[in-house]
């Protein structure tokens, strides 16, 4: 039979209403003694020295030590001398404070291998508040200890081999926080001038990939080599990136999804420097686009002197229908009949002529409109251009903005338009008398309307002739090493309307020539709505 006991004699018949813990409830004899007996964890009782009073089954079972071997022995028996001495100087400071003490120490088994103990140690204090005892309960974490060690150095493993990665590489969770990155992508923030390179290229992959972007997000999928062209402007050229990029779920391991799955998505995103490469491509491109733009300006010039020659004789030719007319409305009896015949035969041959002409002016060939991105075809116009403003001792600016939308046309006409008013402006500063010779370019979006500016230092163009210079074969050059025909502009205007798009003379600019071209991005092209005149 169970004899009930209570915990201290002392708490039996303790007044009521004082400060005193309530009594603890009578518990079976022995209680006490066979759970700390039986406690899944390894507890020893010492004296205030730390010799063995008493250890329980889990001691024997974690140590290897039985009651018989350890009681009479100090606690120091477990040491395994790699413990550095400061832990014990801190231990027994602890203890001499009658603190308790938590930590972990490197333990030898009986048998004498070593494992790693998390153990807590407290004092026993006696009525007087000296300490007579300490219990001291500990586990061993081996194991536990390992696998945190795995994970580490699996975390510092994966951390290396990203570091060395020579591909930017960028691990961004939900809210678009970088959970990790590495030196390449690091790299980028002084290379590109950006204080955050990801913002950039989520924004132009984005508007790239428009709603497929987030149908791959939904669905956890990934996207593979998007060519990404950035152009940071000035000295700078164009950077390209191939970027590929997925979408993956994982937990996060807080403690409230320990019952509950509550996995987050994160987007790992690899960004590839293929610069150089492109740049190899380009130079291909450029001497096929080169050879391709000599054919275009000879076709053009053609068409020019055809056109000039048609312009010539369509005067006379006007002069003498006039004079005809004229002639017919006299009266019958003061017409010169043969001299009508001759105007008529004169007016057929010139007529005739003139369609002869007509004939000869080449076609365009009907192309079909594609996306083009402006910044690019400008950058192409400079370099196209690049030798005859270094010999003109002309220096550029080029502002392009970096991310800008593109535009619906026909990238061969576009191409040679601003290849024309690049050549204008660098004719206007080629003439004796112009010192500063600067040539700024820049590129905005505003809304649904690509903005090109083109400014020059020259000497620029009478706010009468504004309009007036847009006319076939009307020029105010003479000079500057080329043929003026007075058709760039018209070619120009005519590229623009083809586009439906603005172009127009700045009156308020007096530094120079500016030049300002509005055209309609993609997304408006459809519309068929011509874009608002900007200023
Ligand atoms: P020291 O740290 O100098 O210890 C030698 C012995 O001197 C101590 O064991 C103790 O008997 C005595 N001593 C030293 N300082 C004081 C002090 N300020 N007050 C009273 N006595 C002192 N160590 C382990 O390595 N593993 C364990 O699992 C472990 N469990 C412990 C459990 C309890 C309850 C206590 C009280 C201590 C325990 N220790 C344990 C600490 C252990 O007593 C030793 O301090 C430690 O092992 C280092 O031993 P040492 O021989 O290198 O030298």
């Amino acid at each position: 039979m169970t004899k009930e006991v209570s915990a201290t004699s002392t708490e039996q018949n303790k007044p009521a209403g004082t400060d005193e813990p309530p009594a603890v409830p009578k518990l079976p004899h022995g209680l006490f003694a066979e759970t700390v007996r039986q406690a899944p964890i390894a507890i020893a009782i010492t004296d205030n020295k730390a010799n063995i009073a008493y250890i329980n089954k889990a001691f024997t079972d974690i140590t290897g030590y039985t009651s018989k071997e350890s009681i009479g022995c100090n606690q120091s028996m477990l040491s395994h001398k790699q413990t550095p001495r400061k832990v014990y100087d801190e231990l027994w400071s602890n203890l001499e404070q009658q603190i308790p003490w938590r930590g972990l120490l490197l333990n030898r088994h009986r048998d004498g291998f070593p494992y790693l103990a998390e153990l807590t140690i407290a004092p026993i204090l006696n009525l007087e508040g000296e300490t007579t005892h300490f219990i001291g309960m500990h586990r061993d974490i081996t194991e536990v200890y390992r696998l945190q060690q795995q994970v580490v150095d699996q975390k510092l493993l994966i951390e290396t081999v990203v570091d060395s990665m020579p591909v930017a590489t960028i691990l961004m969770d939900e809210t678009g926080r970088i959970v990790l990155d590495n030196q390449a992508y690091k790299k980028f923030h002084s290379d590109l001038g950006l204080r955050e390179p990801l913002t950039i290229f989520l924004e132009i992959l984005q508007e790239d990939m428009g709603d497929e972007w987030g149908q791959l997000k939904n669905q956890g999928l990934g996207f593979r080599n998007r060519e990404v062209r950035y152009d940071r402007g000035g000295k700078h050229g164009p950077r390209w990136f191939s970027c590929s990029g997925t979408w993956f779920s994982q937990g996060d391991g807080s403690v409230d999804t320990f019952f509950k799955q509550n996995a987050h998505s994160y987007l790992l995103l690899t960004l590839d420097d293929i610069t150089q490469q492109k740049k190899n491509e380009a130079e291909i491109r450029f001497n096929a686009l080169k050879a391709l733009m000599a054919e275009e300006e000879k076709i053009q010039s053609l068409k020019e002197t055809l056109l000039g020659a048609m312009h010539h004789i369509q005067g006379p030719i006007n002069l003498l229908s006039a004079a005809k007319t004229m002639m017919e409305r006299r009266g019958a009896e003061r017409q010169n009949p043969a001299l009508l015949d001759i105007l008529d035969q004169v007016l057929a041959a010139g007529e005739e002529s003139l369609d002869r002409l007509k004939q000869c002016i080449p076609e365009v060939e009907d192309v079909a409109m594609s996306m083009v991105n402006i910044n690019q075809i400008l950058h192409e116009c400079i370099v196209l251009l690049t030798q005859r403003m270094l010999s003109a001792g002309i220096v550029i600016d080029w502002k392009p903005t970096p991310i800008l939308p593109m535009v619906m046309g026909l990238e061969n006409r576009l191409r040679a338009m601003f290849k024309q008013i690049i050549e204008n402006a660098i004719d206007a500063m080629n003439q004796s008398g112009v010192d500063k010779r600067e040539l700024r370019i820049s590129t905005w979006p505003d809304g649904e309307l690509v903005h090109v500016c083109i400014e020059d230092t020259g000497p620029g163009i009478p706010e009468s002739l504004n309009f007036k210079v847009f006319e076939p074969f009307f020029s105010t050059k003479s000079g500057g090493g080329r043929r003026h025909s007075g058709m760039g502009l018209t070619m120009a205007q005519e590229v623009i309307n083809q586009h439906m798009g603005l172009i127009r003379f700045d009156p308020s600019y007096h530094y120079g020539c500016r030049v300002h071209i509005q055209l309609q991005t993609h997304a408006q092209h459809h519309t068929g709505q011509r874009p608002y005149a900007y200023g």
